[in-house]
């Protein structure tokens, strides 16, 4: 690929504030002493959780890729998010400041709050016949009762599937289907974008189309009539509310699953990814806490759902395990204006804030002018999660929410790994614009050629993982043949991520997007992250996709799909032309796309990744390939109409 990365790196570099410098929870001592011990140092991050056994060893390898982490230790997750902090005497501590989306609706809850709904919740379950190695599935708004739900789920030793309420009656079908859930925990429906939709009528739907459930737990949230089976359907108000606050946790098997995750779909159909406890609890806790530099008075805020992993993660396990102090919204960013993100972070004083690339590209169509309305000087830490952030995403998000002096640790994982893998760190990263920078300490992450050598400085290739993580998903549901094929098949020895990396000459990786979205145009290979990046440092771009699409003389030609900047109307009559000519500039001629098509809206994945795959089948006109797992999927059909009314360029 080309020198883009090299140039970027050799421009800007920014170094810590001195001020998290001098009080960094992860310094270069953590690598150090991670690359002289890697399984002490797991062991020393083990201490961050309560267990009731302790273990033995702290991985066994002996079947890869199966691997057992915290070998013979027992523990409770729920015990570990919540109880113990209670028991430390942190009960009056708030654990989620609840926003709503409707103005004014809003609550509080502290960890004393959150252990006894967590009890009650466990009790009725109970009563609805869940049971250690069962599996719920919780199709919620963004409400405190999920978290409350997942935690209960894990108390009680039930395997969790939280599906985000944004899918259809069929996406949820095909999930209680897979991993056979016998309680489902919805909602009458959820508030977005001022109106409510239904969910308790996608749970029906989808039960209708499987055998499996027992029971459906239904929260009050809108108060819209909803359909009821008698027996089959329960209040939350009736069950969770009236039962006891008193439930003694048991302690689970460190290997013990703690829950199902389909992965975003991306680049296919999704995999029921199957993570378990001790494991998954350390590094969630531990990069939780060192990622975001984690301070007691912290006021933290991710964003994302809590039906993609992230807000498992990061939401859910991570900070609660920490005993952190966050932020719960439930609504989109621009209701009931395109300042609400910002006034939350005015009105809670967050000083950590989780987001997602799409979601500043967002914020950057809309104009500075907005966030500039508010006071964001509490932030101290900003994150980012889900794809590549392009340079110029990065440079708006730093200046104009980070005030010019925050640093942005740009987070690479996947639904697989569980937890934070490659990723600068706060106080002790000098961060490159783009780039996701170093393994996190403990983590081995290698760039190697087709034939599995690591590639020398500024070369390019496969990003894998070199050694077993404690977080590491142990199969795909129900699949362990699919979860060897997928995984560890192409590079033995190694987890293959799926993603395309490239070392600068410093040896930071800086991500490339998916091998399965890499392009070849007349021989030479290109990454779509790159020339997305090409085209949003255009001026009248606020987003794009790139995709590579079948083509007679160059065997692949780029197709850009474009949306503009509000303020750059319709770009005027040559933008096409300009924007060709401008990737052809950036990148070099080669990568000049043979089409250009302005949109309003790209086809994304609830965690707000591109489905380029879909956008493929567009340009090569075919049909259109699974879309279960788009946010919207009426874009589909706006995109074809563009594609079909411009022309292809010269
Ligand atoms: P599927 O595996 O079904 O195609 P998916 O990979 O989109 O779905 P996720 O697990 O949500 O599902 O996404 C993980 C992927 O997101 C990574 O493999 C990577 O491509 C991308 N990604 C996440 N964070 C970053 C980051 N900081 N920089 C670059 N890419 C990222
Ligand atoms: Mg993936």
């Amino acid at each position: 690929m080309n020198v883009r990365a090299d140039d970027l790196s050799s421009q800007t570099v920014f170094e810590p504030p001195t001020d998290l410098a001098a009080r960094a929870n992860l310094t270069a001592a953590a690598y150090e002493r991670a690359a002289t011990d890697r399984l002490g140092f797991w062991a020393e991050q083990a201490e961050r959780i309560h267990w009731q056994t302790p273990f033995t060893r702290v991985l066994d390898w002996s079947n890869p890729p199966f691997a057992k982490w915290f070998v013979g230790g027992r523990l409770n997750a729920a015990y570990n998010c919540v109880d113990r902090h209670v028991e430390a005497g942190n009960g009056d501590k708030v654990a989620i400041h609840w926003v709503g989306e409707p103005a004014g609706d809003t609550r509080t809850l502290t960890y004393a709050d959150l252990k006894d709904e967590v009890c009650r919740a466990s009790n009725a379950l109970t009563e609805l016949g869940v049971g250690t190695g069962d599996r719920v599935a919780i199709y919620l708004p963004m409400i405190p009762e999920a978290v409350v739900a997942m935690l209960a789920c894990a108390r009680l030793g039930a395997a969790h599937t939280v599906v985000f309420g944004g899918f259809s009656a069929d996406a949820l079908a095909s999930r209680i289907e897979d991993c056979k859930a016998k309680v489902v925990i919805t909602a009458d429906g959820g508030f977005r974008r001022g109106s409510s939709n239904a969910l308790k009528l996608a749970v029906d739907e989808a039960i209708a189309a499987t055998s499996v459930v027992e029971h459906v737990l239904v929260v009050r949230r809108t108060g819209q009539g909803v359909g009821w089976i008698e027996g089959r359907d329960v209040w939350w108000h009736d069950v969770v509310d009236t039962a006891s606050v008193e439930h003694a946790p048991d302690a689970f098997d460190s290997e013990h699953p703690l829950y199902v995750m389909y992965t975003s779909g991306t680049t296919g159909k999704p995999k029921g990814i199957l993570h378990t406890t001790g494991g998954y609890l350390v590094q969630t806790a531990y990069t939780f806490w060192g990622v975001f530099d984690l301070k007691d008075d912290d006021v933290y805020w991710c964003t994302a759902d809590i039906g993609w992993v992230t807000g498992h993660s990061y939401i859910v396990y991570g900070p609660l395990a920490c005993g952190a102090t966050q932020v719960l919204y439930e609504g989109t960013p621009d209701t009931p204006h395109k300042g609400r993100w910002w006034e939350i972070i005015q009105d809670y004083r967050v000083t950590k804030f989780y987001t997602a690339p799409t979601a500043i590209r967002t914020c950057m169509k809309w104009g500075e002018r907005i966030p500039a309305q508010y006071d964001l000087s509490t932030l101290r830490v900003l994150g980012s999660v889900g794809e590549s952030i392009s340079p110029e995403a990065y440079l708006w998000y730093r200046e104009n929410i980070g005030g010019g002096r925050t640093p942005i640790v740009d987070t690479w994982w996947q639904t697989e790994t569980g937890a934070h893998m490659i990723t600068p760190l706060p106080g002790s990263t000098a961060a490159k614009p783009g780039a996701a920078m170093r393994p996190v300490p403990g983590i081995s992450a290698e760039v190697v050629d087709d034939a599995g050598n690591p590639v020398g400085p500024s070369e390019s290739g496969y990003l894998v993982l070199t050694e077993p993580w404690p977080s590491m998903l142990r199969t795909i549901w129900g699949d362990d043949q699919r979860f060897e094929e997928t995984y560890w098949s192409r590079f033995p020895g190694c987890y293959f991520a799926g993603d395309g990396a490239k070392k600068d000459q410093a040896g930071d990786i800086w991500l490339l997007g998916r091998v399965d979205d890499v392009m070849n145009v007349s021989g030479h290979r290109l990454s779509t992250t790159e020339i997305e990046s090409a085209l949003v440092s255009h001026s009248k771009v606020a987003e794009a996709a790139a995709i590579g699409a079948s083509d007679e003389t160059t065997g692949q030609a780029v197709v850009g799909f474009v949306i503009l900047l509000e303020s750059a109307g319709d770009g005027g009559a040559d933008i096409v032309q300009e924007l060709r000519t401008h990737v052809g500039k950036e990148i070099g001629p080669i990568a000049k796309p043979r089409q250009i098509v302005i949109v309003t809206e790209l086809p994304k994945t609830r965690s707000g990744k591109i489905m380029r795959r879909l956008l493929r089948d567009v340009a090569e006109h075919r049909a259109i390939g699974d879309a279960t797992t788009l946010t919207d999927s009426s874009v589909m059909d706006l995109i074809s109409s563009g594609m079909n009314n411009q022309k292809d360029g010269d």
